[in-house]
């Protein structure tokens, strides 16, 4: 894999969980800063499914990044919500989901950035995105600036938080993926099943969420392959026409 490394000898900490975003943006991370200059943070906080950071931790081992847990199971302070419960997950009135963990992108990133300072690193990637989870106020772009400069003020310390995916749709995530080279990859071996079933149930919100995208994409990418070629085959029978 070519390293291009436009940031040259900066350090970045991806905040992981094993799902397709975080996914993408660790082989974008690889890509753009080199697996020396990298690592990864994964949070246990009671999650319904062991498989999660079981596929998280496989992930960073298959590309060898180096991958720190941190259990926050034993805070207990995560409200009730259907990612760590048996309830049914489902829509609310208020349009949010009830898998909604609240502040749980706030403590996140506070953790990695505590971290991040511990190890010499300035640069914080977190695959939140505002597009499809409109819901969710910790994952709007707002929300992340704000917090970027709390931590800065908080640790008197330069960090950046990056957001590959903030307005991306699902399907323009799947698209990055397979510009990365990585759509088969991010497919197979990425876990977002809110139901742990390995290789995705395709029934809860967010198999559908992820493959609705998956489909889109791959529908657009082969209506533009199938319009080149009609170009091509224009432009090759109007040559001969015109010879
Ligand atoms: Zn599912």
């Amino acid at each position: 894999m070519q390293l291009f490394n436009p940031n040259h000898d900066r350090k970045a900490v991806v905040i992981f969980s094993g799902g397709q975003d975080s996914t993408t943006c660790l082989i974008q991370a690889i890509q753009q800063y080199g697996k020396q200059n990298l690592e990864t943070i994964t949070f246990k906080y009671g999650q319904r499914h062991a498989i999660e950071l079981d596929k998280a931790q496989w992930i960073c081992q298959d590309l060898g990044i180096k991958q720190t847990l941190i259990d926050m199971e034993s805070t207990q302070i995560f409200s009730a919500n259907a990612m760590m419960s048996d309830s049914p997950i489902k829509t609310g009135n208020n349009g949010v989901p009830n898998t909604l963990v609240d502040g749980r992108n706030a403590l996140f990133l506070l953790y990695a950035a505590i971290y991040a300072k511990g190890q010499g690193i300035t640069d914080i990637i977190t695959g939140v995105c505002e597009t499809d989870f409109s819901g969710y106020p910790d994952c709007r772009d707002i929300f992340i600036k704000s917090m970027n400069v709390t931590l800065n003020l908080a640790m008197d310390y330069n960090f950046r938080i990056i957001t590959p995916l903030m307005y991306l749709t699902k399907a323009q995530t799947w698209q990055l993926a397979d510009e990365l080279d990585a759509l088969d990859y991010v497919q197979q071996h990425s876990h977002t099943c809110y139901l742990g079933i390995d290789g995705g149930c395709g029934e809860c919100p967010s198999c559908q969420l992820r493959n609705k995208g998956l489909n889109e994409y791959l529908a657009l990418k082969s209506a533009v392959k199938n319009a080149n070629e009609i170009g091509r085959n224009n432009s090759v029978n109007s040559t001969s026409i015109g010879g």
